[in-house]
């Protein structure tokens, strides 16, 4: 299910903080909506994105 290779949308329903924050690779606390699509990304904190890595994957860097 959570294939953590492929960049994925983190259901903030099925994917809690914690979980969330060991896929990013982040901090829990660093962790919030993504502003397109309101799924779980390291929204705050050092490496903060406001995009989650599925929304980035879709568009061209
Ligand atoms: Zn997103």
């Amino acid at each position: 299910m959570n294939d953590t290779k492929t960049p994925g949308r983190l259901d903030p329903k099925t994917t809690d903080a914690t979980a969330a924050a060991i896929i990013l690779g982040c901090s829990t606390q660093d962790i919030g909506p993504c502003v397109r699509c309101q799924g779980l990304t390291a929204r705050y904190g050092r490496q903060a994105q406001s995009i989650c890595p599925a929304c980035r994957a879709k568009e061209p860097a």
